[in-house]
């Protein structure tokens, strides 16, 4: 398969390069622009799978350069992530609202950009967004990204996000912490196994005030399961 290829518009060359270097360790093709008007002619030369794009930019904001990519017809499907140094509510409702189909604060993990990447790329990809998720109570509405129990909303970290909407397309099915790494982070990322455990206690203490907690069971020996049901394990 040909590595997938991601634009990366951001002016400040130190975090670009970090990006870019971050971005092609872990298997992708990154090409890099340094302002809105480069990162245009980058597109017209070739159509790359996602777009990394910096909020500040010297030329149009990257708000307003990804408002103009939704608004065109060719560019409109092109997956958007957006970087911001800002970490108000109102920015990252902003941002999402602006066409972005994710957004991430800075400072951030690369680990964290490249998960984020291989969850919009698999959304994309899978065209499974729009549809909500329910489970006895739980639900998930994956066009507004937001986690509910009976009407009360759950804030759920990205991670234990994408673990809880995983297991809840997944449920009453047993995965190794090996394959929820490979299905949830993303083959190319390295994280360690018990790094898994940690977002499944964040998970579950998220759930635990909704009384959802024992949906997300321990299988002994061999990793976790989602079930409505109780069962031994
Ligand atoms: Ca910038």
């Amino acid at each position: 398969m040909a590595a997938r290829q991601i634009l990366v518009v951001e002016d400040e060359r130190p975090i670009r390069d970090m990006i870019a270097f971050g971005l092609r360790r872990a298997g992708f093709e990154v090409r890099e622009a340094a302002d809105a008007r480069a990162a245009r002619a980058a597109l017209a030369d070739r159509r790359p799978e996602l777009l990394v794009v910096d909020w500040m930019l010297p030329d149009t904001s990257g708000l307003e350069f990804t408002r103009a990519l939704k608004r065109e017809r060719d560019t409109r499907d092109l997956p958007v992530i957006m970087l911001t140094a800002r970490a108000e509510e109102a920015d990252k409702v902003a941002g999402l609202e602006g066409g972005a189909d994710d957004y991430l604060t800075k400072p951030f993990s690369l680990r964290e950009l490249v998960a984020r990447i291989n969850a919009v790329l698999r959304r994309a990809e899978g065209g499974a967004e729009g549809e909500s998720l329910t489970a006895d109570g739980l639900e998930i509405d994956r066009a507004a990204h937001r986690v509910s129990a009976r009407g009360r909303a759950i804030a759920l970290g990205p991670t234990e996000y994408r673990l809880l909407e995983f297991f809840m397309t997944h449920p009453d099915r047993v995965y190794s912490r090996e394959q929820l790494l490979d299905r949830v982070w993303g083959g190319n990322v390295y994280v360690e196994e018990r790094t898994i455990d940690v977002h499944i206690r964040r998970l579950r203490k998220a759930l635990e005030e909704h009384g959802c907690d024992h949906f997300v069971q321990t299988v002994r020996g061999t990793g976790y399961r989602f079930s409505t049901r109780v069962e031994g394990g």
